[in-house]
């Protein structure tokens, strides 16, 4: 059982950034509204993450940590309508199995909270907030050839910033707190308020992108798109605004990323490069996000529909009275 969690972990787990993108998915799916970060040694050291979510009963702790053992799905006929970030039940164990976590959490209605780690069996009593905090230490210390082919600290913080900017990117109304490295910790208080959502994405993206921007917002039947597309200048070393979430979820797709080269294929003047934060919503049964254990791929029901819709309305959003 160890060897098929190693096993997973190597399709999940493939980098610091890997564990921080599940623990904090599973904060989300846990209702948190806010959740903090600590990151050191660039999350070779130690990832942790603590959420205000609804918790985990005492008697689910240790079970958390065994494979399978997924609270979002109950039965197959769910799997075709997966409103929960995660369920596969396969992340926790799998990086249990390549490093030292801590499982800390304390439901609303009980006295105190509990905890439980990788390599102590039982559940032990411990102080904690309602909420959650999953400590991941000395990752992969197990996988000495998993470790060597880590890259530099400043390329997984690269992984860890990208990871942190897609998820707060994808629920503005949560709020999130960060420290990656010594000492800077990044605040990004949560955000009710749709008009007010330009300042989170001023933090993420650069006001250089806000000011330049424009919102789009379309429909056709039940597929809605809207966010904002625009343009960097292509000489400056701007880090990529590129960003495209379906259902709330980050994706990378090629289907998509067709429709968008094609929509700034006629419209990105020279020298410059797309810069986009977009996202598609759509019924939960017109897309299958269950391809992947990483689940960034999808299979859309109805391709050729979204493709044409996306690219038409960031067509009309680039060329709209230019001045
Ligand atoms: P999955 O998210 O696919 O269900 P995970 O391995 O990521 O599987 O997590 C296993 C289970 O542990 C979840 O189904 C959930 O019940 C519980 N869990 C994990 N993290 C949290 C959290 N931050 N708050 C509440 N419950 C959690
Ligand atoms: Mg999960």
């Amino acid at each position: 059982l160890h060897l098929a969690n190693q096993i997973a972990a190597g399709e999940v787990v493939e980098r610091p950034a890997s564990v921080l993108k599940e623990l904090i998915e599973n904060s989300i799916d846990a209702g948190a509204t806010q959740i903090d970060i600590t990151i050191e040694g660039a999350g070779n050291q130690l990832i942790k993450v603590s959420d205000n979510g609804n918790g985990i009963h005492p008697d689910d702790l240790a079970l958390a940590l065994s494979r399978h053992a997924t609270s979002k799905i109950h039965s197959s006929e769910q799997l075709s309508h997966i409103d929960s970030l995660g369920f596969r039940g396969e992340a926790l164990p799998s990086i249990a199995s390549v490093s030292r976590l801590t499982l800390a959490s304390k439901q609303p209605d009980q006295d105190c909270g509990w905890q439980v780690s990788s390599d102590v069996e039982t559940v032990e009593p411990t102080a904690h907030p309602d909420g959650t905090t999953v400590s991941v230490a000395e990752l992969f210390f197990n996988l000495p050839a998993r470790r060597r082919f880590l890259r530099s600290d400043k390329t997984e913080l690269n992984h860890l910033t990208t990871t942190l900017n897609r998820l707060a990117l994808s629920r503005f109304d949560v709020g999130f707190s960060a420290q990656l490295a010594d000492q800077t910790t990044l605040k990004l208080p949560a955000i009710t308020d749709p008009k007010l959502f330009y300042q989170r994405i001023a933090r993420i993206c650069g006001q250089a992108f806000v000011r330049q921007a424009r919102y789009l917002e379309q429909q056709f039947e039940a597929i809605h798109l809207h966010g904002w597309v625009g343009n960097f200048a292509a000489h400056r070393a701007q880090t990529d605004v590129q960003y495209f979430f379906i259902n709330g979820r980050v994706i990378k797709d090629r289907i998509i990323n067709h429709a968008i080269r094609q929509a700034y294929g006629d419209a990105l003047p020279a020298g410059r490069q797309a810069a986009y934060v977009l996202y598609l919503t759509l019924p939960l049964d017109r897309v299958d996000v269950n391809v992947h254990p990483t689940k960034h791929e999808v299979r859309f029901r109805d391709a050729r529909l979204v493709h044409g819709l996306i690219t038409r309305a960031v067509q009309e959003a680039l060329t709209q009275d230019e001045h």
